[in-house]
């Protein structure tokens, strides 16, 4: 990989994600040096990908590039590779790029949607974990629109416009929103020739309430928020698979759809080298101790996503969710320097500062330790939680300009076909 070998103890970190990141700002300064390893070259802020996917942002204002984040980082080298093997023994990593020792090791690989075995459901299906997938579903979206507008069969014109969302956490709470919206504020204007009230929204989900992880409050508000705005919410509802135009269920309920989102869980993004089971959690995660170190191998840290640290207030582990990944890169930055200065490390403990979901315009839900809100206030604070964790000065502005040209507009001009996304219609044949 052509990286000097110098005297300083050499950190690699295989992901520059929200923990990666966090890790490698700790660690560059302070005489290690620190190579990142991302199959991408800039950073994703996930947390916003559906408002890519609903035309409401363009992709460059969720991604930063990596290298720009950490270039006046002394000792940090980046380099574009996607990581094959680990090598725990000899202590090396095999890439699409070459090889490359380590003297200490830190996965921070985060998660992938999962699709529970279901392989016709992930040929078929939509995820929404990266920038590529978020522009495939944008491109998705529109062409089922110009589809629809092709055919005078009811009945196929209907499975092009309907959304099926599978999955009621803030991912598909908020992506359903967004489509409310469009459907409402977007499509008449731009389809006046067709029939677009007939458009639905489904959101499926397998337990009995939405937003299962925030207060019982927090999910009937977001229920009632999503009904107004039209989407329909199946609840106890488990889908069983989706043939490209068929959604079948454990009931006997059926939808037809050209379009369903999968967002009905996740799990770790493990390397081949450093997935036997008796390393993994339940999710695919790297089991590690109170100093992230994963349990069973020396030398090989594991944060965010990919670690599952069970401890008396978390027992299945810290929430797969951007604030622990961004404090446990901090935790283990603080130790792994502790640990080259002979110092005692310090086990983590998690700051819950709470989880929050946006359901549309002036629409949010809010949990946080001692207080809960719900409304155009929690919409407030959404935005300007999310507008503060951005990376990058221009990505704030460019957002922060979006959303008010959104707000006073009702629009999102962002709806392209940039890239067609190749799906599948040979079930939508007259
Ligand atoms: C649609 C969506 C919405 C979300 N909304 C929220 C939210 O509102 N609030 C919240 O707190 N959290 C949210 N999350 C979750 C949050 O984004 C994740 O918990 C967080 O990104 C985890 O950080 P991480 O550093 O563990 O991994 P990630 O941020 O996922 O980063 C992992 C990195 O590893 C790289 N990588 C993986 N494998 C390899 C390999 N083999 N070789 C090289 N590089 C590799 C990837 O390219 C990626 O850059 C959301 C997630 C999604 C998908």
């Amino acid at each position: 990989m052509n990286i000097p070998r110098t005297s300083l103890p050499r950190v690699v970190i295989i992901g520059g994600g929200f923990g990666g990141i966090a890790l490698a700002k700790k660690l560059s300064k302070k005489g290690l040096q620190v190579v990142l390893l991302d199959k991408h070259n800039y950073h994703t802020f996930q947390p916003l990908l559906y408002q890519v996917s609903t035309g409401g942002l363009e992709p460059d204002s969720i991604a930063y590039p990596i290298r720009k984040i950490l270039q006046n980082h002394p000792n940090f080298y980046f380099r574009l590779a996607k990581v094959r093997r680990i090598n725990s023994s000899d202590k090396i990593l095999i890439t699409n790029i070459g090889t490359i020792k380590f003297d200490y090791l830190v996965l921070a690989t985060g998660s992938q949607t999962n699709f529970f075995g279901n392989k016709e459901l992930k040929k078929q299906s939509m995820a929404m974990k990266s920038v590529p997938q978020s522009l495939n579903l944008r491109s998705l979206i529109l062409q089922n629109f110009e589809k629809a507008l092709l055919t005078d069969d009811l009945h196929k014109r209907d499975a092009l416009m309907n959304f099926v969302i599978v999955g009621g956490g803030p991912t598909g709470v908020e992506l359903a929103g967004a489509l409310a919206e469009i459907k409402k504020g977007i499509l008449p204007k731009d389809y006046p020739d067709l029939d677009t009230r007939r458009a639905q929204i489904h959101l499926i989900q397998s337990g009995d309430r939405i937003l299962k992880d925030m207060s019982e409050r927090a999910s009937e508000k977001a229920e009632q928020f999503l009904e107004k705005l039209g989407v329909q919410i199946w609840k106890n509802t488990r889908v069983t698979n989706y043939d490209g135009k068929t959604v079948t269920t454990k009931t006997d309920l059926v939808f037809e759809t050209a379009t369903l989102v999968w967002a009905a869980g996740v799990h770790g993004v493990t390397i081949k080298g450093l997935s036997a089971k008796n390393l993994l959690a339940p999710g695919n995660r790297l089991k590690v101790d109170a100093f992230h170190k994963v349990i069973g191998v020396e030398d090989i840290y594991a944060i965010g996503d990919i670690a599952c640290m069970e401890t008396k207030d978390w027992p299945n582990g810290h929430p797969m969710m951007a604030q622990p990944a961004i404090q446990q890169g901090e935790s283990l930055g603080d130790n792994l320097v502790r640990l080259l200065a002979d110092k005692p490390l310090l086990p983590f403990v998690f700051r819950d500062k709470g989880s929050m979901a946006t359901v549309g315009r002036n629409k949010a839900v809010v949990d946080m330790k001692n207080i809960r809100f719900q409304g155009v206030f929690a919409w407030f604070v959404w935005m300007f939680v999310h507008l503060f964790f951005l990376i990058g000065f221009r990505n704030r502005m460019v957002v922060f300009v979006n959303w008010v040209y959104n707000y006073v507009r009702f629009d999102r001009e962002a709806r392209l076909i940039i890239r067609p996304f190749k799906k599948d219609y040979s079930r939508f044949r007259d």
